[in-house]
């Protein structure tokens, strides 16, 4: 099993998987990716329904993002080529 080099969705959870958060596997001869540990999507849920009905729906985004570090890694390799 090796880790994921690149971003991708879990194949178990939907949810984003971040370089090294997971195991890539080839399934029917297409990569796919799927966390080691999946985040607790009923929390992110709830927390995302909420932030829309509070208006603040990117905001939330954007606070997930910077809580995960293999996230924040992702960010900062990618200013690089910018
Ligand atoms: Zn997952």
């Amino acid at each position: 099993m090796a880790k994921n080099k690149y971003k991708g969705f879990c194949i178990k959870c939907q949810y984003t998987c971040w370089p090294g958060e997971g195991t890539r596997l080839k399934v029917d001869g297409q990569w796919a990716v799927q966390h080691e540990r999946c985040p607790d999507v009923e929390a992110i849920r709830k927390d995302r329904e909420e932030a829309v009905k509070a208006g603040r729906y990117e905001q939330q985004l954007r606070a997930e993002v910077l809580a995960d570090p293999a996230a924040r890694a992702w960010l900062s390799n990618r200013k690089r080529f910018v």
